[in-house]
């Protein structure tokens, strides 16, 4: 896989990178080794925090330079790219203020005599493969609270966020970051795979499809890795009979448009009450008429381009393939004639389940709309899913949505809200959605020994 920036929205070929050698590779693991057996001896996580606090202030300075590389690497919106940049230093700062207190020893009550304690302690390098949606918070999501932790971090980035992934490590350590504790590695699938097999290698986080996560897992388990595997969604939108239509449509087209549709936990199925359903559609078909696409740099845009070429004729197959088996286009599909990689938002309705569509995730300004009659007819059609990511649900009362959300089978879901991802709260899913959490501190917990220290 050739690591290379193609611009989405002018088809420029930015820049192209050379893959990682063998002897580059070698280097990195012995390095990153170094440091954790220099930082397991000397307990440096005061010093680490301090570094973290840096590292906020550094991606704060570094703002907009960070958000214009995002932009050229995979089109998204400068405003988006910008918010994305402010989060992660919210992440490393998050990490920074409560890490220590997460990685305290838990003491434990035993009735044999003596003292018993958990510690928490690092394990050593982690593998992290990341993809191209969020260039910056992805990397943060799995090295801030690492980094605390004491585990170094290699990481291999998608092959069309290059320059991201580059100025993610520049960032890092020009804030005071050792050398050896973030490593870009531009890698094929292969030295992936070598790089887990090592023994320095405690632990693998990938974030991505369900097919790269399938043979990274597969990877780390012949091993005998732990991983954490953040991988698709097909996110249920819930209206039930009683929600505030205006704040449905209002939050509705934001989380089936931000970042061009192209987020794990986008709302990708809407399943409306039948005394809601033709005004929702007439709603959300306003609002996705209104946007306007363009140089994802100027402010008056709000329909970026997709991240490549390949994901526009993926997603341009698939809604033909919807189509064919029976669904209706109630809104868009129609080209947009810019040269960038713009799909139209466009609104589908009358999927039955023999539709592939039913089971295919769209990573794309796509919206699937459901007609329900009953709330139990709502949960069942959410719960028809072999992913389990995300998921809202809009009720007149959010006591109830809370009841219906719990019914929901998946790792994380709001009510009467935008999902938001932050770092006090656990991310990740269920079912093909994947395994483990990042963010929080059931995030911060994944690659740590939790040893039990029994005194007699
Ligand atoms: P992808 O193809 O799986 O790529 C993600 C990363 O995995 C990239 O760095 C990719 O490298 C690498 N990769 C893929 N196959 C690999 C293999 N066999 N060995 C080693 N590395 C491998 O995912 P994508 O399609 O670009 O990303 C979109 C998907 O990610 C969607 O399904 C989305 O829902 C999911 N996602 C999930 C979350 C979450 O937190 N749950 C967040 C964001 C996105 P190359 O670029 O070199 O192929």
């Amino acid at each position: 896989m050739a690591y290379q920036t193609v611009n989405p929205y002018t088809n420029e070929v930015v820049k192209t990178y050379p893959n990682a050698t063998t002897d580059q590779i070698n280097a990195a693991l012995a390095v990153s080794d170094n440091l954790y057996h220099e930082w397991r001896k000397n307990d440096a996580m005061e010093k680490r925090a301090k570094i973290l606090l840096n590292i906020a202030d550094e991606f704060r300075q570094r703002k907009n330079q960070l958000a214009r590389i995002a932009v050229t690497d995979m089109g998204k919106l400068y405003k988006e790219a910008q918010g994305e940049v402010e989060l992660c230093a919210m992440i490393a700062e998050y990490f920074a203020k409560h890490g220590a207190e997460m990685l305290k020893p838990t003491p434990i009550q035993t009735i044999a005599t003596g003292e018993a304690e958990v510690q928490k302690h690092a394990t050593g390098i982690i593998m992290a493969v990341e993809p191209w949606n969020f260039p910056y918070y992805q990397i943060m999501r799995v090295f801030a609270p690492n980094f605390m932790v004491g585990n170094p971090m290699i990481l291999k980035d998608a092959s069309n966020t290059p320059g991201s992934a580059e100025a993610f490590v520049n960032a890092v350590q020009e804030a005071g970051a050792p050398i050896g504790s973030l490593t870009n590695l531009f890698l094929g699938y292969d030295q992936v795979s070598e790089i887990i097999a090592d023994p320095r290698v405690q632990g693998v986080a990938l974030t991505g499809s369900e097919r790269g996560g399938r043979s990274v897992a597969v990877a780390a388990a012949e091993h005998l890795k732990k991983n954490t595997m953040e991988l698709g969604g097909m996110d249920a939108f819930i209206v039930l009979e009683d929600a505030d239509i205006d704040e449905v449509a209002e939050i509705a087209w934001r989380t089936r448009l931000y970042n061009a549709g192209q987020v794990c936990t986008s709302s990708k199925r809407f399943i409306v009450a039948a005394n809601l359903y033709d005004e929702f559609l007439s709603r959300l078909k306003a609002k996705f008429a209104a946007v306007v696409p363009g140089d994802p740099m100027k402010a008056s845009t709000t329909l970026a381009p997709m991240n490549s070429k390949k994901a526009k004729e993926k997603l341009q197959s698939q809604v033909a393939e919807a189509i064919a088996n029976g669904a209706n286009v109630y809104y868009g599909n129609e080209p947009i004639d810019l040269p960038g990689q713009f799909f139209m938002p466009t609104i589908l309705t009358d999927i039955d389940k023999n539709n592939p569509a039913f089971r295919t995730e769209m990573f794309g300004p796509v919206a699937q709309v459901y007609k329900v009659n009953s709330e139990s007819e709502a949960i069942d059609l959410a719960n028809d899913s072999e992913f389990g990511l995300g998921g809202i649900v809009f009720a007149g009362d959010a006591d109830h949505g809370a009841e219906v959300a719990s019914q929901i089978e998946t790792g994380m879901v709001f009510v009467n809200n935008f999902m938001a991802s932050l770092p006090e709260l656990p991310f990740g899913g269920i079912k093909k959605s994947g395994y483990g959490r990042e963010m929080s501190e059931l995030g911060m917990m994944a690659f740590v020994n939790e040893q039990l220290i029994v005194k007699a």
